[in-house]
């Protein structure tokens, strides 16, 4: 099977003829058909603990199952699957406290190997997942069986954009009605914030932006306030349209430590601000301490917006299924695999809100 694959830290992306190593006991081997490229792949292509050259990157992927493991329960061959970045695996410290999006396999995973070269040497699979690849060798805690009438490219965005960001607006930070928002960064993950910041009911969503065609794409997505950082002071803006007060829940999907900053105080006492975007790892924030203190905003950090995947992701299919999120408006081009490097180039660099690799083609 084909794969694209980092051959080193920081080299270019190659799709290299891999033989995928058998299913064990609780394996499950996917036919990939659409996946979603994301930003925190370019991370993995940097030295970081998100990958271990050689490597097949990518973590999250729509597809069908081809075979499982003999102890497999979850689902059958011909089933129609979400590959979640989330592998939850039920029985570690943070699985037994219900909290799966810290699961150890996530952050302290050993190293997955799931196929090999043709000299045999193994190649590991990215966050434990791996799917940029023709086919993928999954563990069954990490897939969900979806039944849906969405497209593969549609169903792959719940395994991770629209997944995180409908996660984050009604499960973390409890967006309801009336509620004021921003959102910091209007780029994937921001435009799915937005959307769903207007289904949850939020009256006012202002998004800050520094390119002007994604300012125009978010407010024909709901936002009722665009703005240009370049404009002036996003933080005395944003109170401006918030009574002096700042918004009830703020989102920072830009991957800029500074706009943390930015969002946490642009967000009103008593208020919400979700930190989503991701930086290098060496990024720090420098909050005001007074502030942090004393003026009750709650940081909530969650990861792929804390879904669980078996509850959640069924239903948030429903949602797109019957439009109330627009995923078509978010994807702006599909690749195929041979182009997987100069997909996650163009995702990287703004050029588009959303690529989409076809493994198939
Ligand atoms: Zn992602
Ligand atoms: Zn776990």
């Amino acid at each position: 099977m084909r794969a694209a694959v980092l051959p080193a830290f920081d080299a270019p992306l190659a799709v290299e003829e891999l033989e995928l190593l058998p299913p064990g006991p609780r394996d499950v081997v996917v036919r990939a058909r659409a996946v979603e490229v994301c930003v925190t792949d370019s991370y993995a292509v940097r030295p970081g603990p998100l990958a271990h050259p050689p490597a097949i990157l990518g973590h999250s992927a729509a597809g069908v199952v081809e075979a499982v493991g003999s102890a497999v329960t979850a689902v059958r061959p011909g089933d129609r699957v979400v590959v979640a970045g989330t592998p939850a695996c039920g029985a570690c410290f943070w699985c037994d406290r219900g909290e799966g999006h810290q699961c150890r396999e996530i952050f302290e995973g050993e190293v997955r190997h799931v196929a090999r070269r043709e000299d045999g040497a193994p190649v590991s699979a990215a966050g434990g997942v791996g799917t940029y690849a023709e086919l993928l060798l999954v563990r069954e805690f990490g897939l969900v069986r979806v039944d849906t009438t969405l497209p593969d490219e549609h169903l792959c965005l719940l395994s991770c954009g629209a997944a995180s960001a409908m996660g984050a607006v009604f499960g973390i930070a409890r967006v309801g009605l009336g509620h004021s928002v921003a959102v910091f960064g209007a780029g994937r993950i921001g435009s799915w914030l937005v959307q769903s910041a207007r289904l949850a009911g939020a009256v006012r969503v202002v998004a800050v932006e520094p390119l002007a065609d994604r300012r125009e794409r978010v407010r024909a997505l709901g936002a009722t306030d665009v703005l240009d950082p370049a404009d002036g002071d996003v933080v005395e803006q944003v109170r401006d349209l918030t009574g002096g007060r700042g918004v009830d829940a703020a989102f920072e999907a830009a991957g800029d430590a500074a706009v943390v900053v930015q969002a946490f105080s642009a967000t009103r006492r008593g208020g919400v601000l979700v930190p989503l975007g991701m930086t290098d790892w060496a990024a720090t924030v420098d909050l005001p301490a007074n502030a942090l203190a004393m003026r009750g905003r709650e940081i909530r950090s969650c990861q792929y917006g804390n879904v669980d995947i078996r509850h959640d992701l069924p239903r948030f299919a429903r949602v797109l299924e019957a439009g109330l999120l627009d995923p078509a408006a978010v994807v702006d081009r599909t690749y195929p695999l041979a182009e997987a490097g100069k997909a996650l180039a163009a995702a990287a660099d703004r050029e588009l809100l959303t690529a989409v690799l076809l493994p198939t083609t």
